[in-house]
Order: C-alpha cells, then structure tokens, then sequence
C-alpha cells in the first residue's frame, strides 16, 4: 500500500517505467523531462525523426533515462508494432502510460469534410482507446504501490467550447468520459485512469490557433482567465507526473483543468 511507503517513496518514480505519446516537443518534452526527473525510463515517440533524436540528445546530457522512436498514433499498425517495441524495451511490464500526442484542428464546423473528422478521431481519440487496450496486460504487471496509470491528455474545450474547434472539442470531451469509464473498468486490475485538461499553453499547437483566427485569440483567452496568462508546458506536466506517483494512488477517473482558473471564471 502506498500509504504505507516513506515520504520519500511515495514522491518517486525510481525503478518505474512510462510510455508518453507525443513527447519530441510541448508538453510531452516536458512531461518526459519530469517523469525521468522523478526516476522512470521513459520511451517516447511522435513522427518527425529528427526532432525525436534532437530531443533525445537533449535528455541524454541531462542524465535523463529516455528512448525514443517514430510512429503516428492516428495509425492502428504503428501503435501495435509501437506496443511491441514498449514489451521488448520494458520487458513485458510498463507502470505509465501517458497518451500525449494530439493535434488541434481549427475549422468551421459547416465546412469541415469527412476525412478530416476521421483524421482527428482516430488521432485525438482512437489512439488513446487503442493504446490503453493494447497497454492494458503491460500495466498489469506493474510493481508500484497502487498500481499502473494512464493519464490521458484532455484540453479544457473538452469542457467549454471554442467556436471553430468542434471536432476538436468532441475529441476531448470524449476522452473525459473514456478516462471515466477506463478508470470505473480497471480499477479492480489495480488501473488508475485519470486526465490533465489545460488551458492555454505556449507550445507549437497554439501557434496553429494564432494562425487560423482573425482576432487576437491569445489576448482574448487571457482577458477570461483569472491568473491573465498562458500555461507553461512544465505546469501541466507536474500534474501529469503527480497522477503517476505512488503519492496518487488514491485518484482515478479524474480530469484535473489546470488552466489559470479559465473554468471556474464568471
Ligand atoms: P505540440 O507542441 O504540437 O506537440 C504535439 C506532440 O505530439 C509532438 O511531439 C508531435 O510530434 C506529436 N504528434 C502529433 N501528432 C502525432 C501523431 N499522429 N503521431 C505521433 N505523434 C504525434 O502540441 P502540445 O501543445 O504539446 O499538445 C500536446 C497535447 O496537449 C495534445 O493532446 C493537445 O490537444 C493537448 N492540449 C494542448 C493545449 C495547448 O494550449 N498547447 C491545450 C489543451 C490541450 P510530430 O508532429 O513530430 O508527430
């Protein structure tokens, strides 16, 4: 039980191991950045070879423990091979998994066409069902007190909506229910199953937000949110990273906003 740990394990991730999705750059660079901070061998994947590698040197010369490699998650043959490689990398048994890697799609509903609905399904949404069946008999070998954990990346639209993002919008909205439904399912696997919704964060992703508006949506977001500024990637990564802790075992199936007080703002 973790309640029975020392302090100082309950607050580590020594001996764990993650999967994050998405990690070359944003907020999975920073989520793996935290996690292999905390002690976890980590292993990432996005699709641009190059900057996986960029970043992988990175970590290298911080002493971070953490492999790399390319897939795209929107696609059902790369995350099964993307699964395998996990059960060779980590021997069969994986603590974390953290389904990151998403991509904000901006266009009226009205004219939105059918393949671009698919693409941010099976990018935004399918990939976080499929990689949390396919990973699903890896946690359950997990060692740590309290069992696997899968945080899935949300987006506060999942809760508000952005004119101009509904399909993106949907995505997130479902992954709150499909983190809620995971976590009801697997709690008696000893699965927790939790989510990390943020406001706005300074990473490439709003810049495409800046790119397909007109008005100044960045000042406008931040004239609504009570703290008047854009996360940084590291604040929603040490949201994530407590989810994963022994310290954590308590909470599943919760979709923690950590977004400037954006939400709860009249
Ligand atoms: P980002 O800077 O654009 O990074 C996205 C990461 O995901 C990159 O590593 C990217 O690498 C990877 N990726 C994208 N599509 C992929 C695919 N099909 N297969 C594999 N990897 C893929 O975006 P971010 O802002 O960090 O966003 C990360 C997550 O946070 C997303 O789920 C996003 O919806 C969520 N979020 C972001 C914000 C925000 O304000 N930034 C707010 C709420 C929620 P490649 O392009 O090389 O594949």
């Amino acid at each position: 039980m973790a309640a029975e740990m020392s302090r100082e394990e309950r607050w580590s991730l020594a001996g764990t191991t993650a999967l994050v999705t998405g990690g070359s750059k944003g907020i999975g660079y920073a989520i793996v950045e935290e996690l292999a901070g905390f002690g976890a061998r980590v292993h990432t994947r996005s699709r641009n070879a190059a900057e996986l590698e960029d970043s992988r040197r990175r970590w290298e010369e911080k002493g971070l423990r953490v492999t790399v490699s390319v897939c795209d998650v929107s696609v059902r043959a790369d995350r099964e091979k993307l699964m395998e490689t996990i059960k060779e990398t980590f021997d069969g048994k994986l603590d974390i998994l953290v389904n990151n890697a998403g991509q904000l799609f901006v266009k009226a509903a009205a004219e939105s066409t059918a393949d671009e609905y698919s693409h941010l399904m099976a990018t935004n949404l399918e990939s976080f069902f499929h990689l949390s069946q396919l990973a699903r008999p890896l946690l359950l070998n997990s060692s740590v007190a309290g069992g696997g954990s899968i945080v899935n990346m949300s987006s506060i639209g999942g809760t508000i909506s952005y004119a101009g993002a509904a399909i993106y919008n949907v995505t997130k909205g479902a992954i709150n229910q499909l983190t809620r439904s995971l976590a009801t399912e697997w709690a008696p696997d000893m699965i927790r199953v939790n989510g990390v919704a943020p406001g706005f964060v300074t990473t490439d992703l709003i810049k495409d937000v800046s790119a397909h508006t007109t008005t100044d949506q960045l000042a406008d977001e931040h004239s609504k949110t009570p703290m008047r500024r854009s996360g940084k990637p590291m604040e929603i990564a040490a949201a994530v990273s407590f989810l994963c802790l022994p310290a954590a075992s308590f909470i599943t199936g919760q979709v923690i906003c950590v977004d400037g007080g954006r939400t709860i703002s009249a």
